[in-house]
C-alpha cells in the first residue's frame, strides 16, 4: 500500500496565504499562486506601489478524487490525475490520505484562527471493492 508523500502538501507564504497546494501521493504541484494582468497603481508620496492580483490556478495535473467513508458521507480531495488512477485501483492507503487531510484542517484552522470538528479525526475511509 502506498502511503502519503508529503503530509505538508499546502505550502504557505510568508504573509499567511496559500502559495502552492502539491498533490499528497507524489508531491507533483496541483495550484500554485499566479500573478494576474489588473496590476493597479497607486501613488503613496514619491513612491509608486504597484497592486498585483494572485490567484491560485490549478496545473495540467489538478484532479479531485473522491473516498467514499464507512459513516455513508464522502470525502473529496485534490490529488494529481496519476495519483487518482492508483487509488481507484486501490494501491493507496486511502486512511493515510485522509489523515493528512485532516491534519491540514486542524493546521489551516490555527492558522486562520477558525474552528476544526474533533470528530473528523475519528472518520473512516471504507475499503475499496475492486
Ligand atoms: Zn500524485
Amino acid at each position: 500500500m502506498k502511503k502519503t508523500h508529503t503530509r505538508d502538501y499546502i505550502q504557505w507564504s510568508d504573509e499567511g496565504f496559500m502559495e502552492k497546494v502539491l498533490c499528497k501521493g507524489c508531491g507533483t504541484v496541483l495550484s500554485s499562486m499566479v500573478e494576474g494582468d489588473a496590476i493597479r497603481s497607486t501613488k503613496k508620496g514619491n513612491t509608486i506601489v504597484k497592486h498585483v492580483p494572485l490567484t491560485l490556478q490549478q496545473t495540467a495535473a489538478y484532479d479531485v478524487v473522491t473516498l467514499e467513508m464507512e459513516d455513508g458521507s464522502a470525502h473529496e480531495t485534490p490529488i494529481c490525475k496519476s495519483c487518482k488512477v492508483e487509488i481507484e485501483a486501490g494501491l493507496f492507503d486511502e486512511d493515510d490520505l485522509f489523515a493528512t487531510d485532516v491534519r491540514s484542517w486542524k493546521y489551516t484552522a490555527k492558522r486562520t484562527k477558525t474552528s476544526f470538528q474533533r470528530n473528523q479525526t475519528e472518520r473512516k475511509v471504507k475499503k475499496r471493492v475492486n
